[in-house]
């Protein structure tokens, strides 16, 4: 069997689309759908992220600020400057860059930012709504893998689910979104004995690890559907996945490429969630006019 390509670049585009198409109602109605980025210091590979970030909003008619803050900022002047966004009625998602620099606390930043404006949905309450399977901002990458499983129509509910990878950006919120969608998951991490017998016997293995295709042929179930969210740097320069794509491909029944898989939806999950709060602001002003 050779797998078919799960093409997240497209599927990205076409939400996109839907999301452009909502930013015209919003601003017809005069409300500028914007996001407020916080990036400190000098980190290169941020810097990127946030023009990207930056492009895309621009790209579906969305505002975006880019707030570059010299990496000597304090703690303080930093939730200070998040408090001032928070009241901005004019800004509707709310994202500080990570990594912040070792002298900030990123856990009280992050608390510091507007649970309703937390577009990145990494604040304890949007958190909490997602354990307990409320609709709030959901992590964008984790958030991405669901609508691409949707888009394919890969069927979760009563599926076995192996997420390698616990952090609190990716593996646990995808766990949790696959369990709360009826799927049974097993999170695998570091310290796992025998990985491979875990991934074997699961319908949807989603692998966020850093760790170049670590997740082979061997270790996948023929039929199974194989969502790779690595993005390692290769010494030659080129980029790879934590699947060996070339060889898990020949097993799979569907598996994401990379580049061009959950990437573009990470990107496209933002843009969303950005476009969903200024809806509800501008909804509740008109509420609050009516009323
Ligand atoms: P982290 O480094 O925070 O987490 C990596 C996880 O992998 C940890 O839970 C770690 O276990 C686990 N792990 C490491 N080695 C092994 C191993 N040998 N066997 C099993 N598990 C292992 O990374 P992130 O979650 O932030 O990111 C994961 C990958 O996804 C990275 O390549 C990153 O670049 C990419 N990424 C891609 C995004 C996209 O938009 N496509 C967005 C975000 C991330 P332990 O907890 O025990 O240390």
């Amino acid at each position: 069997m050779t797998a078919a390509i799960i093409d997240g670049k497209s599927i990205a585009q076409e939400l996109r689309e839907q999301y452009s198409a909502r930013v015209a109602r919003l601003r017809a109605a005069g409300v500028i759908p914007a996001l407020a980025v916080v990036i400190l210091g000098d980190h290169p590979a941020s810097k990127v992220y946030v023009r990207n970030k930056s492009l895309a909003c621009h790209q579906v008619g969305m505002h975006s600020s880019v707030h570059e803050l010299h990496h000597t900022t304090t703690q303080a002047e930093l939730i200070a400057f998040l408090h001032d966004l928070n009241g901005n009625p004019s800004v509707h998602g709310i994202l500080v860059q990570l990594p912040l620099p070792p002298h900030i606390n990123g856990r009280a930043v992050i608390e510091a930012i507007d649970p309703q404006k937390d577009v990145d949905g990494f604040h304890y309450h949007n958190v909490g709504a997602l354990v307990v399977g409320e609709p709030a901002f959901y992590p964008c990458t984790p958030w991405g893998v669901m609508k691409l499983l949707e888009h394919e129509g890969v069927a979760i509910e009563g599926a076995r689910a192996a997420v390698v990878g616990r952090s609190n950006i990716v593996g646990k919120p995808m766990a949790l979104m696959l369990v709360n969608a009826g799927a049974t998951v097993t999170v695998c991490h570091s310290k796992t004995r025998d990985l491979g017998a875990i991934t074997r016997e699961s319908d949807i293995v989603v692998a966020a690890i850093g760790r170049p295709r670590m997740i082979t042929r061997e270790m996948v179930k023929p039929g199974a559907v194989v969502i790779d969210v690595g993005i390692n740097r290769l010494p030659d320069g080129t980029l790879a996945g934590d699947v060996d794509y070339e060889n898990v491909k020949e097993v799979a029944s569907r598996i994401t490429p990379v580049p061009g898989g959950v990437g573009p939806m990470t990107i496209a999950m933002l843009l969303g969630n950005t476009v969903a709060s200024a809806e509800r602001i501008a909804e509740a002003r008109r509420h609050a006019i009516a009323g």
